[in-house]
């Protein structure tokens, strides 16, 4: 998928609604439409890379990284989640269920996480 079709680029665009919960230069953080817990957010870098694999492949993966983990961070406490614990999740390609092909950092809690994962 390019970036001018892509559902998270249309997202930050504006262009298709969400709920957003944080914003900055480099990162959005909206709910998931489908939530999986009770605390589910996405977070996803404002430039358009596939999958992790594809991010290291720029000049800004070193940033790009530390950006997406440092919102999920603080996203956390915000949202309550910090002291109960959470689950942070990056689905990659066709095995790892990825379904938008768009880096984003999953961000679960509010509820005991099982293992294995499904
Ligand atoms: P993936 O399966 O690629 O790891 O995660 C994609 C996530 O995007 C899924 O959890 C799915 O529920 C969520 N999602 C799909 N379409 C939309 C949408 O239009 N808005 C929002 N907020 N989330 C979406
Ligand atoms: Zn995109």
């Amino acid at each position: 998928m390019n970036k001018e079709g892509c559902l998270f680029c249309r997202i930050i665009r504006g262009d298709v609604p969400a709920t957003r919960v944080h914003e900055d230069e480099q990162v959005l953080a909206i709910r998931d439409i489908n939530p999986q817990a009770p605390v589910h957010v996405l977070v996803i870098p404002k430039d358009h890379v596939a999958t992790i694999g594809d991010s290291l492949e720029t000049v800004n993966a070193p940033n790009r990284l530390f950006a997406l983990f440092h919102a999920a961070g603080k996203l956390a406490v915000e949202l309550g989640i910090q002291r109960s614990g959470y689950r942070v999740v990056v689905n990659s390609g066709a095995e790892g269920g990825q379904t938008v092909d768009h880096l984003h950092l999953h961000l679960l809690g509010g509820r005991q996480m099982v293992w294995p994962p499904g």
